[in-house]
């Protein structure tokens, strides 16, 4: 029962390789962080970057496009070659561009190509709604009903997705597969090299959204020949409040002309030739649409600093060891308070964070905001809690944990709404 005091988590602490790294972030005195996976905290290097493209602005007007530290020209490709460690893949295959869902558009209007009655999406039914509205937008643009052309694989509890569901579901229908790495709001972790193979034996081009994962846990997608991913850099990343996305798109497809083709997608020496017959970039800068948002890139430069120097295997090992800890802590606190943890327990299934799920969900999170924790609730009844290899400390695993057992015995949460504010 050791792991139940609190000395057992300073000693965590203390044996805690990564630890130093949480000098290196912006922490609020009073408050325990654990909404990391929704939007991630300012890092002194993300600060550091954006200053320095805020002055190269200030002092270089329209010559920062080609001078500075960050000349603006190759900022994408620059940030696209530091962020290919973090997926494992080939520098040239990856792109800083857009959000999640402008780029699952893009990809979607390029790699969806129905012939016949090979015509439809396969999807899941728990993906985050924004994936959804696009694929059945771009459904819609092409003239095919979301209703028909739109599978979208069930869930048998409600939480996870079963492989072999989405396997079964691969018939000679499907032309185009999109699905998270990780699922928002489970933590279900994907068996994503699996998938991939069994698409690509059917002759399915396949994509993943890898919000919950990019930062979280390492990927490979070059040597799984997964075709393209898109995902969010102000979860994990820590890139700031609508921080620019990244893309990546699998070699074997360069060269395709984009679905959404835009100049700043253009072979970069033929960019200003200003003609009207658009030349694509040879590599994933091709999926670019138009001029780069230089500022809400500028923090991702100096997180990615960060994750160069803790290495994403390293931080996936914390990261389980903390979600393990966290886990273990509410069993053992918090069996007789009515919550289930939704998460798969398994190290190879699951994501950065922990499920707990509990009729009282909306307002047991407010009262622990009261008491300092910052979990995240999404509707209707799931606390996600994700400690941060990055910045959590054990000792504050612990503490929230002590402060969620403080309100559920003391029914601190009767005080509050059982509702969502407007963002949850
Ligand atoms: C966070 C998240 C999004 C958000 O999309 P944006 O375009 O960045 O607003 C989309 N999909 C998933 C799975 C997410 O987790």
């Amino acid at each position: 029962m050791t792991e139940l005091t609190r000395e057992y988590a300073e000693l965590l602490d203390k044996q805690d390789q990564l630890s130093h790294f949480r000098d290196e972030f912006y922490l609020q005195s009073n408050t325990i962080y654990l909404d990391g996976n929704s939007l991630g905290l300012l890092s002194k290097r993300a600060e550091a970057s954006l200053l320095s493209i805020v002055d190269s602005w200030k002092t270089l007007g329209i010559d920062g496009w080609m001078q500075g530290e960050h000349p603006w020209y190759y900022f994408a490709e620059k940030l696209g070659k530091l962020s290919a460690p973090l997926v494992g893949a080939k520098p040239r295959e990856i792109i800083v561009t857009g959000s999640t869902t402008t780029n699952l558009h893009q990809l979607v209007a390029t790699f969806y190509k129905p012939q016949g009655k090979r015509s439809k999406i396969l999807a899941d039914e728990l993906n985050f709604p924004s994936d959804i509205y696009a694929l059945q937008s771009q459904l819609t643009i092409k003239g095919y009903d979301p209703k028909t052309h739109l599978v979208q694989v069930k869930s048998r509890d409600g939480r996870t997705i079963y492989e072999e569901d989405i396997i079964d579901a691969m018939t000679e229908e499907i032309v185009l597969i999109i699905l998270p790495t990780v699922l928002y709001r489970s933590g279900q972790l994907l068996d994503i090299e699996r998938l991939t193979k069994e698409a690509h034996k059917r002759g399915i081009v396949i994509g993943f959204d890898g919000c919950h994962s990019v930062g979280a846990i390492p990927h490979y997608f070059s040597e799984w020949d997964v075709d393209f991913a898109y995902w969010c850099n102000y979860k994990y990343v820590n890139s700031g409040p609508g921080g620019v996305g990244g893309l990546y798109v699998n070699e074997r497809h360069h060269g395709k002309t984009p679905g959404l083709a835009g100049w700043f997608g253009s072979n970069k020496e033929k960019q200003f030739d200003m003609k009207h017959e658009f030349t694509p970039a040879a590599d994933s800068g091709a999926y670019q649409i138009g001029t780069p948002h230089i500022l809400s890139m500028a923090p991702l430069y100096g997180s990615l600093q960060l994750f160069k120097e803790a290495g994403i295997n390293e931080l996936r090992k914390k990261s389980l060891r903390s979600t393990t800890y966290l886990m273990e802590l509410i069993d053992q606190e918090l069996s007789q308070f009515g919550f289930h943890m939704a998460n798969p327990k398994e190290d190879s299934r699951r994501g950065g964070h922990v499920s707990l799920e509990h009729e009282e969900a909306a307002r047991i999170c407010k009262a622990l905001k009261k008491n300092g924790v910052i979990p995240d609730f999404r509707s209707p009844n799931v606390i996600r809690l994700a400690p941060m290899a990055f910045y959590t400390s054990y000792v504050e695993i612990w503490e929230s944990v002590q402060i969620l057992k403080k309100v559920m015995v003391e029914k601190q949460y009767e005080e509050f709404k059982n509702e969502r504010e407007v963002i949850a």
